[in-house]
């Protein structure tokens, strides 16, 4: 099951409640659909979840269904639900405002969307015909796309209004509103009510971010370790060149007490080699003593070349 279609199936879960928001639901889905004319109704789609959906929805609605549903020959075939009845076809254009006689171009009828539950149901009937959403592990994009461009430009205001902010786009001659940032996806998904599929992207998200910080810090750590190495392989040059030279007892008894832990310790860190002192002492107090025994060793270097 595709990400899209899981959260289809979450909107069609339930019939809206009251009979506003069925018909505003009824209505996304007709703009968001294949054909609305006053001669025909058609819309189409792969979803398994609206083949019991949509009639139950236009029936509670109009107090009928459609006239067809075309059978689905194979797993991702697309399915045709079609009206052609003059009757039915004339209540429903009726319903939204429109003259069944002439129909001009499509746009959205606010009179039929006036409050906000009913704006929220039209985005879910949009949805369910015409949109998609990617699956959170190949990236973040929700997209809702319809033939008719004012349809499109008055649902980014409606979207607008209700605080989301969408890009437009054409692609052919299908008009776009989409969505890119993760945070965005999830709170529009949450508010087409599908709650589930929103928590989904949100864990895959997580799960992607902790991956991140995860290598991020291998990553960080295999340097930090390079370079320690780097360092203490130096410091035991140096005390080795000091050796040679008899010159260890030359050093005062801190660095000397220094220089021999590190030469029992070759691989341990600074922080570590600090603590291994009787009494420990600080790490930068390490440092401050390796310097000086760096120091001893390049002037023994520069005496005797
Ligand atoms: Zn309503």
């Amino acid at each position: 099951m595709t990400f899209s279609a899981k959260v289809k199936a979450e909107i069609c879960r339930d019939l809206p409640s009251s009979r506003c928001c069925c018909t505003a639901m009824c209505y996304g889905m007709l703009l968001y659909g294949s054909v609305f004319t006053p001669r025909e109704i058609r819309i189409i789609s792969a979803s398994d979840e609206l083949f019991s959906f949509m009639p139950r929805l236009f029936r509670r609605t109009f107090g009928f269904g459609f006239d067809s549903i075309s059978e689905k020959r194979t797993e991702n075939a697309r399915r045709s639900f079609v009206i052609r009845d003059p009757g039915k076809l004339s209540a429903i254009c009726e319903r939204f405002g429109y003259d069944p006689e002439r129909m001009p171009v499509l746009h959205v009828n606010l009179g039929v969307l006036e409050e906000d539950h009913c704006r929220i149901s039209f985005l879910k009937g949009a949805f369910l015909t015409g949109g998609s959403v990617t699956s959170p592990e190949r990236g973040y994009h929700l997209e809702l796309a319809t033939d008719h461009a004012s349809v499109s430009r008055e649902t980014h205001a409606l979207l607008g209004e209700l605080g989301f902010d969408a890009r437009e786009a054409s692609r052919k001659n299908i008009n776009l509103l989409y969505f890119k940032q993760s945070a965005v996806i999830e709170d529009l998904l949450t508010l087409l009510g599908a709650g589930v599929s929103s928590m989904d992207l949100m864990s895959a998200k997580i799960e992607k971010g902790m991956m991140n910080t995860v290598n991020r810090k291998v990553n960080c750590d295999a340097a930090n370790v390079k370079k320690s190495v780097d360092a203490a392989q130096a410091q035991l040059r140096a005390i080795r060149l000091i050796q040679e030279k008899s010159e260890l007892t030359a050093l005062p008894e801190k660095e000397r007490e220094t220089a021999r832990l590190r030469l029992e310790h070759p691989s341990e860190t600074t922080a570590e080699l600090a603590r291994l002192h009787d009494p420990p002492v600080s790490k930068s107090c390490v440092n401050h003593r390796l310097r000086n025994i760096m120091a001893a060793a390049a002037a023994l270097e520069d005496q005797d070349p």
